[in-house]
This record gives C-alpha cells, sequence and structure tokens, in this order.
C-alpha cells in the first residue's frame, strides 16, 4: 500500500528507483553491478568466503579450551547453522543472480531483509539471533575485504548502473556519515533518504554537491520502506512516496523531464558574466570537497574556489592521517586544475558531526564530549594538534607556489587562536626555508561562523586579507540549534532576524575596511537570499556547483542598489523572509524581472 514520509528536503530534483536498505554499519560495503558473465563467478567468491568462515568457526570450537562454558561451543554451533541456512547464502546468491549486485552488496541486502523477520518476532530468543546472524555476515564481509581463499573482488568487471540494465535504485539509511556519503558519488544510487539529519548537515551538504535528490530527517524512513519497496524522493518538498502507483510515477516522471529540460536552459547562462542590472560585479565561487571537484567547478563556470573542505582528505582513513606529501598532491591537483583562478583551503574542520575514524587521545575527547558542535573542533582542533597543523600549513603553501592560494581558517572565535594561527603560519614557511623546499605567498582568511568573530570583527580583520561567512554555523551558533538534529530543524531559520543582522553587519564592516568578504555557507547558494545579501553589499558568493547557474539567473535579475535602499527596511522586519517577498514584489512591479530577461538574452 502506498504512503508518504515528510522529512528536510536537501538536494533538489526528483529520484524514482527501488530501495536499497543498508545499516550505517554496512555503508562502507561496495556497491557494484557485475557483468552478466561473471554472475557466476561472483558466486563462486561468496561460496569460498562461506567456506573460509566455516573452516574458521570450526577451528574456534576445535579449540575452545576445556573450560569454556558450553554456551560457547553451542553459539558456535548456531553460528554454523545461520552460515549455512538457506535463507542467508541461497538468498544472497539470487540478489547476485538476478540483480547482478556484488557479494559484498548482495549479503548486506539480504540481511537487511532476515533482520526485519527477526525484529518481527514474538519469541525473544528468536528475536535475539539477530545479532547472531549479524556477526556471521560481519565474518563473510570480513573474508570478501580481505580477499581470503579466491573471495577477492572482481572490481575489473564493474559495470555502470545503466550497462547493467537494471531497475535504478535509492538508498535508504537510519543515517550516513559525511565521509561515506562522499563515498557514494558516481556510486549506482540515485537518491538518497535518512532518518536523521538537519538541512545543512555535512551529510547533506555533501548530498547537495553530488546534485542528486535526497531527504534526510524522514524518521521512520528505514524501517517502514522495504528491501527494494519502489520509492519516489521529492528532494523539492522533502516528500517520500513508498509504493506509489504507476500513475503517480508517471506524474513524477513527467514533472522531473520538465525540471530537467529547465536546468538544461539554465545551463546556458553558464559563461555569462555575473552582473547585476545595475552593472555590478559578483564573483560566483564554487565549494569543493575533494580535489577532484575542481573540473565540475569549472565546468560550472566558477571563478575560482571559495571553500575547499580539507578535511574530507582526513575522514574514513582508519587513523592513517595524510602526510605533506599527500596532501600537497592534492591542494596542488586542485590549484593546477583551476588554471590560475584562486583556490580557497580551509584548514581542517574536523570535529562536531565530521569525525575522523580513529580516535587519537584529542579525538576520544572530543567524540565523547557532550557537545560536539561546541567542543574541539575546526581551528581548536588544530591548534591541539600542533604537529599536524604545521604539517598541513606547509602542504598548502607549498601548493601555492603553483597557483593562486588563499588559507581559511575555520570557526575563529578569540584573538588567542588567530595569534597562534599566525605562528603556526610562521613557523611552517620557516620549516621550508630550512628545508630549501619551494612555497607561494598566500592570502590569509577568518571564516565567520561565531557570532563572536562577526561581533568583533574590526579586531579579528587586523589580523586577516579576507572573511569567509560561514552561514551554516553561523545559524547554528547565532540560535543555539543543533544543525545536525531533526529535532531542532524547524527552529534553524536562517532567515532570524539576528542571523540576518549578523550576516549584514560583517558584510559592511569587512566592506569599509576594504578586505574582501564572501559567503560560503548554504545561504549563497539559495535564491531566495540572493536579492538579500546583493543589498547588503555582498559581491562574492561560494556555493556548490550545481547552484551556480541559478544563482546567476538571480544575479541578472537583480537591481542591488534597489535592494540595499531596502535593506534596512528589512532587517529591521519581524519577518524579514515576508518583507523581502515584498520588496521582490515592488521589483517585479517595476519590470526588473523583464529588464533581465532581456539583458540576458
Ligand atoms: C559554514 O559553516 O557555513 C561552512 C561553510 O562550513 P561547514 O558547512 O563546512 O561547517
Ligand atoms: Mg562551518
Amino acid at each position: 500500500m502506498s504512503f508518504q514520509l515528510f522529512g528536510l528536503p536537501v538536494s533538489r530534483g526528483i529520484a524514482i528507483g527501488r530501495a536499497v536498505l543498508v545499516a550505517s554499519s554496512r555503508l562502507d560495503v561496495a556497491h557494484y553491478y557485475v557483468a552478466a558473465k561473471d554472475v557466476e563467478t561472483e558466486i563462486e567468491r561468496l561460496r569460498s568466503a562461506r567456506d573460509a568462515v566455516a573452516r574458521e568457526l570450526a577451528a574456534m570450537q576445535r579449540d575452545l579450551p576445556i573450560e569454556a562454558p558450553a554456551e560457547l561451543s553451542a553459539l558456535l554451533d548456531v553460528h554454523l547453522m545461520l552460515l549455512h541456512d538457506d535463507t542467508l547464502t541461497g538468498a544472497t546468491k539470487h540478489w547476485i543472480r538476478e540483480r547482478h549486485y556484488n557479494a559484498e552488496w548482495a549479503l548486506s541486502a539480504q540481511l537487511e531483509v532476515l533482520a526485519r523477520q527477526f525484529d518481527e518476532m514474538e519469541d525473544e530468543y528468536l528475536r535475539e539471533r539477530k545479532a547472531d546472524l549479524e556477526q556471521v555476515v560481519e565474518r563473510l564481509l570480513g573474508v570478501l575485504a580481505r580477499g581470503d581463499d579466491g573471495a577477492s573482488p572482481l572490481v575489473s568487471h564493474v559495470v555502470t548502473p545503466e550497462q547493467s540494465g537494471e531497475d535504478p535504485l535509492v538508498l535508504v539509511a537510519g543515517d550516513i556519515s559525511p565521509a561515506d556519503m562522499l563515498r557514494f558519488k558516481g556510486s549506482v544510487f540515485l537518491g538518497f533518504v535518512t532518518d536523521v539529519g538537519g538541512k545543512t548537515s555535512h551529510t547533506a551538504i555533501v548530498a547537495r554537491s553530488m546534485d542528486i535528490p535526497a531527504v534526510v530527517g524522514a524518521r521512520e524512513a528505514s524501517r517502514l520502506i522495504r528491501q527494494d519497496d519502489w520509492v519516489v524522493i521529492d528532494g523539492d518538498a522533502g516528500v517520500v512516496i513508498v509504493d506509489p502507483s504507476p500513475a503517480v510515477i508517471d506524474e513524477y516522471r513527467a514533472v522531473k523531464r520538465q525540471r530537467d529540460l529547465g536546468r538544461a536552459g539554465l545551463a546556458r547562462l553558464r559563461h555569462l558574466p555575473a552582473v547585476t542590472l545595475d552593472g555590478q560585479r559578483v564573483e560566483l565561487l564554487a565549494n569543493i570537497e575533494q580535489p577532484g571537484d575542481a573540473g565540475a567547478a569549472l565546468a560550472a563556470g566558477a571563478a575560482g574556489i571559495g571553500l575547499f573542505r580539507s578535511e574530507f582528505l582526513f575522514m574514513n582513513r582508519d587513523g592513517e592521517l595524510p602526510g605533506e606529501d599527500e596532501q600537497f598532491e592534492a591542494y596542488r591537483t586542485a590549484v593546477e586544475a583551476m588554471h590560475g583562478r584562486p583556490v580557497t583551503i580551509r584548514t581542517v574542520d574536523i570535529g562536531a558531526d565530521k569525525a575522523l575514524d580513529r580516535m587519537s587521545a584529542n579525538e576520544l575527547r572530543h567524540e565523547h564530549a557532550l557537545n560536539p558542535a561546541l567542543g574541539l573542533r575546526a581551528i581548536r582542533w588544530s591548534l591541539s594538534e600542533p604537529a599536524m597543523f604545521r604539517q598541513q600549513l606547509r602542504a598548502i603553501l607549498r601548493a601555492a607556489a603553483h597557483g593562486r592560494v588563499r588559507i581559511l581558517i575555520p570557526m575563529v572565535a578569540h584573538l588567542s587562536e588567530v595569534r597562534h594561527t599566525i605562528d603556526a603560519l610562521t613557523r611552517a614557511r620557516q620549516q621550508l626555508d630550512d628545508a630549501g623546499r619551494a612555497y607561494g605567498p598566500v592570502e590569509v582568511g577568518a571564516m565567520v561562523e561565531v557570532p563572536a568573530a562577526a561581533l568583533m570583527l574590526p579586531a579579528v580583520l587586523r589580523y586577516f586579507d579576507f572573511v569567509s561567512i560561514g552561514t551554516n554555523d553561523l545559524i547554528q551558533y547565532t540560535l543555539a540549534i543543533d544543525r545536525a538534529d531533526e529535532a531542532v530543524a524547524h527552529l534553524y531559520n536562517a532567515w532570524h532576524p539576528a542571523v540576518l543582522q549578523l550576516v549584514a553587519q560583517t558584510v559592511a564592516c569587512a566592506n569599509r575596511l576594504h578586505k574582501d568578504v564572501s559567503v560560503c555557507g548554504e545561504m549563497a547558494g539559495d535564491p531566495a537570499f540572493t536579492e538579500l545579501l546583493l543589498g547588503m553589499g555582498l559581491r562574492s558568493f561560494s556555493m556548490h556547483p550545481s547552484q551556480i547557474v541559478t544563482i546567476k539567473e538571480r544575479i541578472l535579475a537583480t537591481d542591488a542598489s534597489r535592494w540595499a535602499a531596502a535593506i534596512e527596511r528589512v532587517l529591521g522586519a519581524d519577518d524579514p523572509e515576508h518583507e523581502c517577498q515584498a520588496v521582490a514584489a515592488e521589483c517585479v512591479a517595476r519590470g526588473d524581472a523583464l529588464v533581465a530577461t532581456a539583458s540576458a538574452v
């Protein structure tokens, strides 16, 4: 029976596909299709893995010390029984044979099906056997990952979703970490639904950067949606329709076609300069997570990179943080790809909802902090790991010998942090001099994402060349709302007058002091705020590459001076959003949009 779920719309567009349910702990298994001719070999991989696990379990049983409790041996019997049960390995073969899933994916798909059946069992003893089943599957996945006993993956035979001819797929999970989300870039999934998460959580940000429809905070989604259900994800409305009727699917397909056509039309603006109706030139920059994203930034017409979230190089590395040379290569790749356009590399912003996987003492403290968003994160973390920080600074300075590089410091709140950062930079340069390594000049900027930095901006700006406003965190810290917590997502409001006043104040102060100012939070890529930000005097916006043409279209239709004249009125209003709409309606009445259309054509 068809039903709807409501969550937060975080990434635009419509995706229609069959649900693949994945528990968070199993998100890191590879998901790919195997070619039809390789299906039997993939099944053989599964068989080899099953035999290897059977040998492992038998050996454990044999080696049990004499004094071991009898339950332990009985438990191993249960594991062996589960391993050979047709509902596990037999049904897993079905996913490989019929759907061409790789063995790991097929196993986790079947585990999701069985886990649900266990959850519904009346008998408590039987219900608890779910944990045993999970352990058996973890063992199988372990053998497959290690490639023991001929179970190594057939990655060379991977086929794309299009080649596979299979039904399109969407991923449904309780939660997806930002780093896991990144791994799904270019994967088989056309859309995402999660139970938890806020609109500007980093998972949502990564989903947006992938430009595929996503809904987060859909509460019970992973419980109510079943493996293989057909699902429509409306990433604009935040709605998920489960088991839709054919008529509903047709309707959404038509809407999707229409939206795709609209976007294709917008693409024509890619190489036009972003200039307002009254002739103000605006710089449109891109936010990226990986050096490889620079290509998308260029293709979208970005004038540079306004935010390279370098922490994504540090995540999911099993504690092996990238060394100086590895980082240097990553930064240099981005810098060279941008052909002389500026690349703003933000120093590592780990913490809050972006965790490293293996924990150092400091990270451990952070992990167990009661309020990680208020804890050891961003520049605080970097300053607590001075050797790591200098290593990153050296890598960035070296990349600056290959193009125009700017360093951006996240979450600045104290002048002492600023001074320590400048000292670290001086030492990093010194170390490069001592080692005789080449490096280039860099501009250094601060992120304004804590109200303290906005309120004392003149003092902060004495030390920096530019500022970039991180509205995602500025909203979080101004309103005391955890941006990743869907329970308070309704209070996370970028239109809050206090937030807008801090943004306006920051832009005005930086302009007055002749320092570059940009917005790199999600507000920059949201067309609802474009006119207002232009009216505040902002002339540099940084966003996901996929948003650039949409924002450019807005800029081309905006009379910035008219919005500047209305700015006090909007900022002073109890409901700035409503006031903004009134100003926009007045502009339309004056015919600004018509002028814009005529001049853009
Ligand atoms: C921000 O806080 O607005 C920002 C751009 O940084 P991040 O989203 O990575 O915290
Ligand atoms: Mg931030």
